[in-house]
């Protein structure tokens, strides 16, 4: 059993957290809004009156918060009560540059730290399936595993401080393009008279094929499990994709990288949100698809 630190018990936080209850181990959580800390507790999980309580005595602190200035600002809050030889675990999705500010401050601090987001959405954080992507020390990780282990199917070191976020971020520019294209070719079917169907049964079993076809499939009927066959409710929502996309393009604009698809995907996402449809599962993107004018 391990005394863990739980900070940010919101729709992935939440189950993740009830998720190493169950495997045994003891979790002091804290959220800022009360109904996150409710549910926590419904789960099994002890509730701390701050963040800096929760973290007294844990072994392990995982951080899975909105954005890197939360990160950062939890950070410099708790990493003066942390104990020594206590290793952080960050499983939110952030930008780069922080993850890497966050692991600086934390190696100021002498501690262990890995950079840890997931792929696998809240279905995946209910059912611990998620899959992670870790950045840091062989060290740290091989101390991470059994833990992210308790709340994922798989756990993958992608290398050093910051690796994971990268990992994360190429991994959903990939998805965002990808769905942008599947659903322009359903578009192109419909224009010219073919079925949704007959471009899947095609599409599926060549070249086209892929995951944003076969699993997400962005028009009711071939994929009976995909979110358009229940009016597009995420899922993953259009809002989520859309942060993912602009973390890309910031990482691209640093790095010096030429992401031409990526790029537009985000102004596509970006259009899509300003449209008011932050909240509707991104293969929605479609419908905006099929109104846009022929030179968008
Ligand atoms: P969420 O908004 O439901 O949860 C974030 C929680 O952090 C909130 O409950 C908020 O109150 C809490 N919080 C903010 N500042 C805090 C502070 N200073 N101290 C304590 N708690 C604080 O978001 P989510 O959907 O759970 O996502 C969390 C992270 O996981 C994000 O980085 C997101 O991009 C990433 N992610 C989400 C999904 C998804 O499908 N929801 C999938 C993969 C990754």
């Amino acid at each position: 059993m391990t005394q863990i630190a739980f900070l940010g018990l919101g729709n992935m936080g939440g189950p993740m957290a009830a998720n190493l209850v169950g495997a045994g181990h003891a979790v002091a959580g804290f959220d800022l809004v009360r109904e996150a800390l409710e549910a926590a507790r419904a789960g099994g999980v002890g509730v701390a009156a701050s963040a800096e309580a929760a973290v007294e005595g844990a072994e392990v602190v995982v951080t899975m918060l909105p954005a890197g200035r939360h990160v950062l600002s939890v950070y410099d809050a708790v990493l003066p009560r942390v104990a020594a030889g206590a290793l952080l675990i960050d499983c939110s999705t952030i930008d780069v540059a922080s993850a890497r500010a966050a692991h600086a401050r934390a190696a100021g601090a002498g501690l262990a730290s890995l950079d840890a987001p997931v792929s696998g959405g809240v279905g995946g954080a209910t059912a611990a399936t998620l899959t992670f992507m870790a950045g840091g020390a062989p060290e740290a990780f091989a101390r991470a595993e059994p833990i992210l282990s308790a709340m994922g199917r798989k756990v993958v070191h992608c290398g050093e401080a910051g690796a994971g976020q990268a990992a994360k971020i190429c991994n959903n520019m990939i998805l965002g393009i990808s769905m942008v294209g599947v659903a322009e070719a359903f578009v192109l079917a419909e224009k010219l008279g073919l079925s949704h169907q007959a471009l899947f049964d095609v599409a599926s079993t060549s070249s086209g094929q892929c995951w944003s076809l076969t699993t997400y499939c962005p028009v009711p009927g071939p994929v009976p499990t995909s979110p358009a066959n229940s009016d597009y409710r995420p899922g993953f929502a259009a809002a989520l994709m859309l942060k993912d996309l602009r973390l890309s393009q910031e990482a691209a604009g640093a790095a010096g990288a030429a992401t031409p698809l990526g790029a537009h995907a985000e102004a596509l996402y970006a259009a899509f949100e300003a449209a008011g449809h932050g909240g509707t599962d991104f293969s929605g993107i479609i419908r905006h698809l099929r109104e846009a004018p022929r030179e968008a």
